[in-house]
């Protein structure tokens, strides 16, 4: 039976570390941190997330404020609002919540950040210094998948990874902080052939589909690592739902070495990390160690 990862409890840890860290920089800086969470528009799942993260800087004792847009902001103004905030000396932390509405670029909007303020790490210049290995600020979601594998597995080097989905949050910057540890990396996609056979080479296993339990318990090298990141809600007895992963964790239990459940296992680890970020960019642009 597979070791149970328990990314709440590891989330709820870390943040109480970064709690302390961040009454470090208080009384070494006189301020707290700040995050700034733009939402445009009245998305309900968008108000529940930003409330969440609102509520996670306060615990941690940074300073979170959320800038709330009418549905109908126009990209220029939009704008002008990271422009404002890219200039204030006491934010240091700026996330967009997604999505957006279609009238406007999203992909402009999160270029205008200022890297150091780039939380969610989505900007170009994050994602291009992890790609060319130099020090930055990294995507919660697979700097969270990560800090679980090292949790779970220590030193990461020369094992076999599988990471399936490339998408520009999760996947790919998750093969390259794999590649980073030095594992050897494969990354799987929607053509991949032969996904069982792919999957079944790896010491670990990074689901990020959106695909209800598709990955079978039967394609697992025993003793492998799973990491499922997928969160999908299907239809559960008496009408009502309940969240899966990507991952059939019944059957992934029994050959898995270790696995994260859903919920409690990646889902903690990325508003944690969202933390850690902010701390980060605070650090760092108060001229301290960022890394402590
Ligand atoms: P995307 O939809 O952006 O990417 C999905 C990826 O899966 C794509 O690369 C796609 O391939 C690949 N894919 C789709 N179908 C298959 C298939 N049959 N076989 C192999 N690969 C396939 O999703 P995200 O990366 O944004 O999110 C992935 C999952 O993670 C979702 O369930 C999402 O809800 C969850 N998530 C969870 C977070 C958390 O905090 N726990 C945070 C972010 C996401 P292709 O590129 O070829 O289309």
């Amino acid at each position: 039976m597979a070791r149970l990862i328990d990314g709440k409890a590891f989330a709820a840890r870390l943040r109480t570390r970064i709690a302390d860290e961040t009454a470090e920089f208080v009384t070494d800086t006189g301020r707290r941190p700040g995050l700034a969470v733009v939402l445009v528009g009245d998305y309900a799942a968008s108000q529940v997330y930003v409330r969440a993260k609102q509520k996670a800087c306060e615990e941690a004792g940074m300073s979170g404020s959320v800038h709330r847009l009418a549905p109908d902001t126009t990209q220029a103004e939009l704008l002008a609002v990271i422009a404002r905030l890219n200039a204030d000396a006491a934010t240091d932390g700026i996330l967009v919540q997604l999505p957006l509405p279609d009238a406007i670029d999203a992909d402009a909007v999160i270029q205008a950040i200022d890297p150091a303020k780039d939380v969610d790490g989505f900007t170009t210049a994050s994602a291009g210094r992890l790609l060319i290995g130099l020090p930055g600020l990294v995507a919660c979601t697979p700097l969270g998948c990560l800090m679980l594998l090292k949790e779970v597995a220590g030193d990461l080097a020369g094992k076999t990874a599988v990471v399936i989905g490339r998408s520009d949050i999760v996947g790919k910057p998750m093969a390259l902080l794999l590649l980073r540890e030095s594992c050897t990396v494969t990354v799987a996609h929607s053509r991949t052939q032969d996904l069982p056979a792919v999957v079944r080479s790896a010491d670990i296993v990074v689901a990020a589909v959106g695909r209800p339990e598709m990955v079978k318990g039967s394609w697992l090298k025993p003793g492998a690592i799973v990491i499922d990141v997928g969160i999908n809600r299907v239809p559960a007895a008496a009408g009502k739902t309940r969240l899966v992963g990507d991952v059939d964790f019944d059957e992934a239990e029994q050959v898995a070495g270790a696995i994260t459940p859903v919920p409690g296992g990646v889902g903690p680890m990325t508003i944690a990390c969202l933390l850690h970020n902010t701390l980060k960019a605070a650090r760092s642009r108060a001229g301290l160690n960022p890394t402590t």
